[in-house]
């Protein structure tokens, strides 16, 4: 196929972001005599799937996030610099940063998500988020220190609503977060604490679906549901979390629960940068891109990732998923280079090779290559297949000897609790409901669309 833009010379391309989308789109353009510039706001790439492992001490943060430099540095013609974008001016074909502007010929965007709050005020305000490798220290350091404050004196119900750790989102990323967070829990600091703390301890999963794990068949749903209750976690299902103010989490059922921790894991919206990106936008703020993963009025600006909006042969939204993120870098870098001689690749086409969740040690769920799997072979694959993707040789290492120990010992040696951003942790004088109370409905937002 022509390409009807072809003609114009390239000299430099400019990505940004160096999260799935934009490494695998650097990698692609590598050693092929393209100035490619690669840009991003941290100097590290950063393994987002084992976030909730970090932030249940299971793993180390060095162990998910890679030195963006020691990546590329065997990548002829790959740059980096470490910048925030700011803005963008595709008609000039300029990309702003905060340290000044520069000029591509051809862009790549992939700058990924950030969590949606769906703009209910009280819970951005006191919700914990898991986007970040800082975030995910933050959770770390605030589990394990509300467990040290469960240790002075105070009422049963005080304790009870300090221990209580709220997930919302029964997606994979709230799944996995609340079997891990249950296993810590039970297994780790059920050894260091006694009886009366660790028995107070309580994680609610609410999900606003009367299933988890949506995309997944009914059996498998069905199995992780079954397997969260066997770890403790109470799982509330057809219930929205709707507002949250500090020490109560409201539900749309009507009922209270006494908690001072909400981890909001409900959703995702395009990351900050696409307000620079003049389109109307699609849901959860991704934007919209022709066949190609191309702005329509501007060819020379790639979308992948997270950002982009790509429909599948079924008009569904593809998932904001690490391998899709990898697929659409690849092919917009791959259309890049074709690109030099006029020619385009066909349109892109997601090979869907399939989905996996895990919940707690020994138990998961996959969809993959065809195969329906549970139980220990679903979770021997994830292992398998987050080890392979992990960036470098000593990451897989470290993790593996993680997971061995965590496996063999029921031990989390990470469990250690650094700095002091763990938000507000309440005094022995908190006011505490003794149990779920119902409330009359609160004046919150609708959160379902
Ligand atoms: C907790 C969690 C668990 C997940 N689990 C899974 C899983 O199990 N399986 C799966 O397939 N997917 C999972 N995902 C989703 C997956 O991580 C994303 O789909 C994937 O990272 C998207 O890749 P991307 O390249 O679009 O963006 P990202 O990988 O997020 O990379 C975006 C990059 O852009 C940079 N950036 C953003 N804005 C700017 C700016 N203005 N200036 C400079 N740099 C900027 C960021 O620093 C970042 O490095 C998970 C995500 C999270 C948060």
């Amino acid at each position: 196929m022509k390409d009807e833009h072809a003609g114009t010379t390239i000299n430099r391309i400019v990505i940004i972001g160096a999260g799935f989308g934009g490494l695998r789109a650097a990698k692609t353009l590598r050693n092929t005599g393209l100035d490619v510039l690669l840009i991003d706001r941290q100097n590290y790439h950063l393994f987002q799937p084992l976030l909730y492992q970090v932030a249940t001490a299971s793993i180390e943060q060095e162990a998910i996030a890679y030195p963006i430099r020691a990546i590329i540095r065997s990548w002829d013609g790959v740059r980096f610099r470490m910048a925030e974008v700011t803005d963008l001016d595709l008609d000039r074909r300029r990309v702003i940063t905060e340290d000044g502007a520069v000029d591509y010929d051809m862009l790549i965007v992939a700058a990924g998500a950030a969590t949606n709050f769906f703009g209910i005020p009280s819970i951005e305000q006191h919700a914990h988020e898991l986007k970040s490798l800082q975030d995910a220290v933050d959770l770390r350091n605030r589990v394990l220190s509300l467990f040290e404050q469960a240790t002075l004196v105070m009422t049963d119900a005080e304790r009870r609503a300090l221990l209580t750790f709220v997930v919302v989102g029964g997606g994979p990323t709230g799944v996995e977060f609340a079997g891990a967070l249950a296993e810590l829990v039970r297994n780790v600091l059920g050894k260091d604490h006694t009886e009366e703390i660790v028995g107070a301890a309580r994680i609610v999963l609410v999900e606003m679906l009367d299933t988890v794990l949506t995309p997944y068949e009914r059996d498998l749903r069905e199995y992780a549901v079954e397997r969260l209750e066997h770890l403790g976690v109470e799982v509330r299902l057809g219930a929205a979390v709707e507002a949250m103010d500090g020490t109560r989490v409201y539900l749309s059922d009507g009922n209270v629960i006494p908690s001072h921790t909400l981890l909001w894991m409900a959703g995702v919206q395009a990351a900050s940068i696409t307000r620079a990106i003049p389109v109307d936008k699609e849901r959860g703020g991704r934007v919209p891109v022709d066949e190609y993963l191309r702005l329509v009025d501007y060819p020379d600006v790639y979308i992948v990732g997270d950002m982009a909006y790509v429909e599948d042969e079924a008009d569904n939204p593809l998932p904001q998923m690490a391998p899709i993120a990898i697929q659409q870098g690849e092919y917009a870098a791959k259309n890049i280079l074709a690109h030099q001689t006029g020619e385009i690749a066909a349109a892109f086409a997601y090979n869907d090779k399939g989905k996996m969740a895990v919940i707690g040690r020994g138990h998961a769920v996959a969809h993959a290559l065809g195969l329906k799997l549970r139980g220990v072979i679903a979770w021997l694959a994830w292992l398998a297949l987050h080890l392979m993707m992990l960036i470098d040789f000593r990451n897989r290492l470290v993790v593996l000897v993680n997971w061995a120990y965590d496996y063999l010992l029921f031990e989390r040696k990470v469990r250690l609790i650094t700095g002091h951003n763990v938000g507000s942790l309440p005094g022995t004088t908190v006011e505490a409901a003794p149990s779920d109370e119902r409330l009359p409905a609160v004046d919150v937002m609708d959160i379902s669309t």
